[in-house]
């Protein structure tokens, strides 16, 4: 596969270079033959016949309505930087939310200072390792670490998906220069054992709209496709290089690094904003994700439901999105999402809902179904 993940890649640097860097609705470039060895024709579509899903994962994505909550506020006595509500964009953002937590942190805390982070999903961790880079005495405190927080649920793509902006200028500026520190931040992690890879981004003309709606600054420009690349799909579409970020992955390399510095982990559920009180630290971060909802009754967070089916991983240079689903190869498993359901809490997997997912996607490659159904696994893992 090594020479198709290339082919894939250069093909695609070859018609991203060649676009005019500013026109999404650039003039529709097949994936032609470059100049190197030429880009495929046609990809290999994934196998979604030969075997069920091995498991069947669910999340509550910690969306809040306005915007992302990253702000400074006194609380009796001391700064707390709120850092959460980060939707479907959580592994996405994690990183440029960091250097504004520390950016928060340092106007009103000098580096030596002690500092307690709440939360260990992406956006706790991430968080903790910029105070530590920042030079303060950081600890972290939750419930639950790694694979067992929403962030291990995710599906890996950079895309600021299903996460709130704000309508107003100030808003608007501050989630802008976050989406552009993650980007660089994450390009950053390439090769180093976080679990990052570039990706070309392809969807149906139509759909993906939020990694089309990322500045053509921040992303390469958008390459428009007379028709997508696998045999059985039809119709035009696009693709853009972004990022896949294998979540266990992020999460483990992020805990190493916290490990080096000698951060300590506090294993413990809080079930009173009193008990927050209780923490010796001049100042606090706040990263709870869905939590920071019921612990400090913040009635804008309205998580949403996600369900993801897990295939044996195959080895496929690529992202996809279309109506209602996407495809995700990652190095633990083949991700075919998904569902995104407001008001609907809980994360037993809905044998239903895991058919008509894996139906869209067959439909999408003009598959048969050859075994029965996924039901069999939907007593899978899950966090
Ligand atoms: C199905 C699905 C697909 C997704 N796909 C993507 C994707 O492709 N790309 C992307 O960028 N994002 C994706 N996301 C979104 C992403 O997973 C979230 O935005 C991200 O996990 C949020 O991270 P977090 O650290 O804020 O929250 P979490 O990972 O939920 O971490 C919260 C932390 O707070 C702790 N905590 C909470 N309450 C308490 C308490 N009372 N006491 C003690 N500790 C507490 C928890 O134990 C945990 O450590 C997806 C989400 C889902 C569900």
């Amino acid at each position: 596969m090594e020479y198709l993940r290339r082919d894939v890649l250069l093909g695609l640097g070859a018609l991203l270079a060649g676009s005019c860097a500013s026109d999404r609705r650039a003039s529709r470039a097949p994936l032609a033959p470059t100049a190197v060895d030429g880009p495929p024709q046609q990809l290999a579509p994934p196998d979604l016949r030969s075997a069920p899903p091995f498991e069947v994962v669910v999340g509550q994505r910690p969306y809040r309505r306005g915007r992302v909550r990253l702000e400074l506020e006194w609380l009796r006595g001391r700064p707390w930087v709120h850092n959460y509500g980060h939707g479907g964009a959580g592994l996405t953002l994690a990183l440029g939310t960091a250097l504004e937590v520390r950016r928060l942190v340092g106007d009103h805390v000098a580096p030596g200072a002690a500092v307690v982070v709440l939360g260990a999903g992406a956006v706790g961790l991430a968080s903790a390792l910029e105070l530590l880079r920042g030079g303060y005495r950081v600890s972290v405190h939750a419930e639950h670490f790694g694979p067992r927080t929403t962030s291990a649920i995710a599906g890996g793509q950079w895309a600021p998906s299903l996460v709130a902006k704000g309508d107003d200028a100030e808003s608007r500026a501050l989630y802008l220069r976050v989406l552009a520190d993650s980007r660089r931040a994450v390009h950053g992690l390439l090769g180093r054992g976080a679990g990052v890879h570039e990706r070309s981004n392809f969807a149906p003309e139509g759909h993906g709209a939020s990694l089309l709606d990322v500045p053509d600054g921040v992303l390469p420009a958008t390459v428009a496709l007379e028709r997508l690349p696998w045999p059985g799909t039809s119709g035009p579409g696009w693709a853009r290089r972004t990022y896949l970020i294998e979540p266990r992955p992020l999460l483990g390399w992020l805990e190493r690094q916290l490990h080096a510095g000698a951060v300590p982990f506090h294993q413990r559920r809080f079930d009173s904003a009193e008990q927050l009180d209780t923490l010796p630290a001049d100042a606090i971060v706040n990263c709870l994700g869905e939590g920071a909802g019921a612990l400090l009754d913040d009635r804008e967070l309205r998580p949403l439901r996600g369900q993801l089916l897990h295939f044996a991983p195959q080895a496929h240079p690529w992202l996809l999105s279309y109506a209602d689903g996407y495809v995700f190869p990652r190095s633990d498993a083949l991700v075919l999402g998904g569902s995104v359901e407001a008001d609907r809490p809980g994360l037993a997997p809905d044998p239903e809902l895991s058919e008509r997912i894996l139906a869209r996607g067959r439909e999408f490659f003009g598959a048969g179904t050859e075994f029965g159904g996924v039901a069999a696994a939907d007593s899978g893992r899950r966090r």
